[in-house]
This record gives C-alpha cells, sequence and structure tokens, in this order.
C-alpha cells in the first residue's frame, strides 16, 4: 500500500516537474475555489458588463459537475446539513450582480431571533421581518452554476476546472513580486494570470503563496450541525439560540417542519453529541432549550457513562421538560420562548467542525486578492461567515469596475486597494463582536453572568439599541 502511494506521488511529481515548462495559458482572472465565495465572484464577472469581458478561470479541488451542480434540478428530497443564515443584502447580491435564481422553496426567510442566557434566562428578542433567509449552501453553488451554464459563455470567456487542484504557485519573474503569478494544476495545465483570487477557504494556498499572515486561534470547540424534523411546523418563524456555558445552541427555521442546528461546545462534548444514537440526540436537543444547565450536566455524564438506556433517558427529559412548561404562567408562552420540539434528526446529517476566529492582516498585494474565508473565519454564532464573504466579493466586484472604468490594470494594487479598505474594517467589526459574545457567554463565572444578564436586559428594553443590534446581524453583509 506504501509502495503504490509513493509510486504515485513520484509519478505526480515528475508529471509536475516536465509540465512547469509548458507554455501558461493566459487568463485575465484565475480563481482558486468554487465555493459561495468563488462562484459569486465568477458569476458576478460574467454579469456585469464593464467586466465580462475579463477571460475568467475558476479551478476548484472539488466535484462541482458531479456533485453540487445537480442539486438545482433534482434536489433531494430532505434538507442537507450544512446551511447558513444569508443576509438580504447578500441575497440581493446574489440575485441581482451574480443572476443568480436560487430554489425559493428550499429557502425559509425568518423574523426574528430569540435569544437567552442558559444560566440567568435573561432574553433579547429582536424582530424584523424577513431579518435573513436559511439557504443550503448547496442550493446557493448550484444556483450560481446554473446561472453560469446559462450564460453559454465560450471557453475563451470563462473556463470552469472541478477535480482539479492548485498544486504550486511561482510568480513569473521570481525577483519581481508585481510579475503575473504563474499558477500549476495537478492536471498539468499551467496558468499565468493578471490577477489571482484566492476564494480558497481557510486552508488557502493563495494566501499562503501571498505571503499574507492570517493571526487568530481556534476555540477549541466544535459546531455540530445537524437537520432536524419538527413535532409541528413553528408559530413563529424565527431562530432561537440558547447560550450555554458550554458555547450556544441555535435552532434556526426551514420551510414546513423542518428545521437546522448548530450547537457550539466542547471537544469531548461534540464528539459525544456524534456517537448518541439519533434518539437521544433529538432528547438533548430538547432538553438544551429548556433545562437547567445541571440538568444537561446530569444528562451528558449518563451517556458518558452509559448507564442510562434511551426509554430512561427520554422519559427523564420528557418529565422535567413538562415540569417547566406546566410552571409557566399560560400554555401559549411554550411557542412564544422555545423552539418547537424536535421529532427527529435526519439520519447522516450529524457533523461537527472546527470552530475558530482568523482575519488576514490584508487581503490585497499586486495582482492577488483574497475573498471569503481565505480572508477571514469566524464563530457561527452570529451567522455572518458567509456573508462576509459575499461583501467581500461586491466591494471586489466594485474595485474592478472602477479600475476598468479608468483603464487602470485590474491586477495593480491601485486597483485593489479600495476593495480591502472597504472590507477590513467591517470585517474587523464583525469578527471583533462575535468573539467577545464568544468570550462573554463562554463562562458561568458569577459576576460576569450577573453583568451580561443586565446589559442584555438593558438592550431589550431599550429599542433603538436593540434594532441597531438586529440591524446590524440583518445587514452586515455589506
Ligand atoms: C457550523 C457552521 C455554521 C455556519 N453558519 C453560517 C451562517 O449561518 N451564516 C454564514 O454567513 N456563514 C456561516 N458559516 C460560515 C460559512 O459556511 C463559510 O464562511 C463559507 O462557507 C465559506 O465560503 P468560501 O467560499 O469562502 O470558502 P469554502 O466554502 O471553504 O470554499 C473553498 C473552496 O476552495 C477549494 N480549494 C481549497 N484548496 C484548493 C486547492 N488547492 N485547489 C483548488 N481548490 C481548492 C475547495 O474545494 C472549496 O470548494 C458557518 C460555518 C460553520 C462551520
Amino acid at each position: 500500500m506504501l509502495a503504490r502511494s509513493a509510486i504515485v506521488r513520484k509519478y505526480a511529481l515528475r508529471k509536475l516537474a516536465s509540465t512547469a515548462t509548458a507554455t501558461p495559458k493566459l487568463t485575465d482572472v484565475l480563481i482558486v475555489g468554487g465555493g459561495p465565495a468563488g462562484l459569486t465572484l465568477a458569476a458576478a464577472l460574467k454579469s456585469t458588463p464593464r467586466l465580462q469581458h475579463l477571460k475568467t478561470t475558476l479551478v476548484d479541488a472539488s466535484d462541482l459537475m458531479g456533485k453540487v451542480a445537480p442539486f438545482y434540478d433534482s434536489p433531494p428530497e430532505n434538507f442537507t446539513n450544512r446551511v447558513v443564515s444569508l443576509t438580504p443584502p447578500s441575497k440581493s447580491f446574489i440575485e441581482t450582480k451574480a443572476g443568480a435564481r436560487m430554489l425559493e422553496d428550499r429557502i425559509q426567510p425568518y423574523d426574528g431571533m430569540y435569544v437567552t442566557d442558559g444560566l440567568t434566562n435573561a432574553t433579547l428578542n429582536m424582530e424584523k421581518d424577513s431579518m435573513a433567509y436559511m439557504v443550503e449552501i448547496l442550493n446557493i453553488q448550484s444556483s450560481l452554476l446554473k446561472r453560469l451554464e446559462e450564460l453559454n459563455l465560450p471557453s475563451e470567456s470563462l473556463q470552469l476546472m472541478d477535480n482539479t487542484k492548485v498544486a504550486s504557485i511561482e510568480y513569473s519573474d521570481p525577483e519581481d513580486t508585481t510579475s503575473w503569478p504563474i499558477v500549476t494544476l495537478d492536471n498539468g495545465e499551467v496558468f499565468k494570470t493578471r490577477l489571482l483570487v484566492g476564494a480558497d477557504g481557510f486552508n488557502s494556498p493563495v494566501r499562503k503563496f501571498s505571503d499574507i499572515q492570517s493571526r487568530g486561534w481556534f476555540y477549541n470547540r466544535f459546531g455540530v450541525v445537524a437537520t432536524m424534523k419538527l413535532e409541528y411546523p413553528p408559530y413563529k418563524l424565527r431562530g432561537w439560540q440558547r447560550f450555554l456555558p458550554t458555547g450556544p445552541i441555535a435552532h434556526l427555521a426551514l420551510p414546513d417542519d423542518n428545521a437546522t442546528l448548530v450547537w457550539s461546545t466542547t471537544e469531548p462534548l461534540s464528539r459525544l453529541l456524534r456517537e448518541i444514537t439519533p434518539e437521544q440526540f433529538t432528547g438533548l436537543v430538547n432538553a438544551a432549550f429548556v433545562l437547567e444547565d445541571s440538568d444537561l450536566k446530569y444528562f451528558y455524564r449518563q451517556l458518558e457513562k452509559g448507564t442510562i438506556s434511551n426509554e430512561k433517558l427520554l422519559e427523564d427529559i420528557n418529565f422535567r421538560t413538562e415540569q417547566v412548561y406546566d410552571s409557566l404562567e399560560n400554555d401559549d408562552l411554550i411557542d412564544e420562548i422555545y423552539p418547537p420540539r424536535v421529532k427527529s434528526i435526519l439520519g447522516p446529517s450529524r457533523a461537527r467542525f472546527p470552530l475558530k476566529m482568523f482575519h488576514a492582516d490584508t487581503y490585497c498585494k499586486d495582482r492577488i486578492a483574497l475573498v471569503g474565508d481565505a480572508a477571514h473565519a469566524t464563530h457561527p454564532l452570529a451567522g455572518q461567515g458567509l456573508n462576509m464573504g459575499q461583501g467581500d466579493v461586491e466591494a471586489l466586484i466594485k474595485a474592478l469596475e472602477k479600475a476598468s472604468m479608468r483603464g487602470h490594470d485590474i491586477g495593480s494594487l491601485l486597483s485593489l486597494q479600495p476593495f480591502w479598505a472597504e472590507r477590513y474594517p467591517i470585517n474587523n467589526m464583525l469578527l471583533g463582536m462575535t468573539d467577545k459574545l464568544h468570550k462573554i457567554y463562554g463562562t458561568d463565572f458569577a459576576p460576569i453572568v450577573a453583568l451580561r444578564s443586565l446589559g442584555v436586559s438593558i438592550m431589550n428594553k431599550v429599542g433603538p439599541l436593540k434594532n441597531l443590534i438586529s440591524g446590524t446581524l440583518s445587514d452586515s453583509g455589506k
């Protein structure tokens, strides 16, 4: 086995060495990454009159045509597990500037967020019509691929290469960092590009090549996601987020009796949440929005030790949640302050992702621009990661339009700088805000708990302040 992989590696290296001297194909914009940021950029470039003449190449390591594109024409019955909250500006940019039509019947607008402190029950109830939209990432990507297909562009205008990895990047003149980058792909093709865009995610090879530092930290927390079937559709279309000391749990609406979950928690607990049976997981999700943290700790311990049967666990959770419901002034409050109860979890939909906060020192250099997760990564508690990437793409398109209008070289730092000047402060503010929220809520230290609860209660009563926060969350894609 080892010998075989060594042979494959040797062959790949020999193949690369032989192609390093191949004549590079020229392109104006080479986008590495066909995630939401890269595909939006490609579709927006090809839909913008001033930019559509730019010869564009998009390279992605994954199977975009085989696994992502078919989602559009034959979406699965069940909702997939990578769902994001898309702000109105992000949605509008994808639809108007990039020209994509997402599958509307798989999108759920929601009208607010009901946020509670798991230790004190201090509440922030934000209400705003169509505050944001819950959308599957596959819906976003496949609608952009559909748009590119419908544009029916010749390969001289747009070349999309999936199942293809960037193998190496170098400057055409190694002594000159303003010279056009040469990008060698693992299929042997070589491109020379006026502008190289890194839309290639957190481990961005383009960022590494550019020598732009990205600073930050891992939270030692994981986000566990799952697609849920509810006992009944929600009475109010909104999101519920409860800050437990181990991290926030969020229940977000999808059409009908579907919903999606992001449960941010510690590493051992995230492993437990992945390993327990779907019934146990369902029970814990229902418990996590209603019961005291001490109850939850008791259930975690029992599950870790394996000393509780499914029946006993669910019976116990039901008994304790009914007690909480009975203590409410009236039954209507149940649907007001708690999300609808979960009936089941879709089989393979549970997955976990490491959570982190990173920010690149800059988003551009001569010939290079970074967008999306290549430039920044954030905790999902404010639902802003992908939206920040959409904001980057919009700002980059604006900067390129301006450069093109003035007859400037679109790959020059002069042309790219307005893009980073527009985006860096907004992203920095959102990254900082999300990081502070994570830290303020990640403690059960009594004075901090008391202070944050007081702060939240005041915010909940002061209309303009509350509107400012819901406005920030709803408009921050721009
Ligand atoms: C649990 C969780 C919940 C989240 N919830 C939200 C939310 O509610 N709202 C929100 O806005 N955001 C949310 N996010 C963040 C959001 O998912 C990401 O910010 C977004 O998907 C990043 O998109 P991107 O296009 O920048 O990068 P990616 O989606 O990472 O795409 C990068 C692409 O680059 C390609 N690539 C990488 N290396 C190479 C290479 N060498 N050669 C060729 N191709 C390469 C990859 O194949 C990939 O397709 C959440 C994240 C997590 C973990």
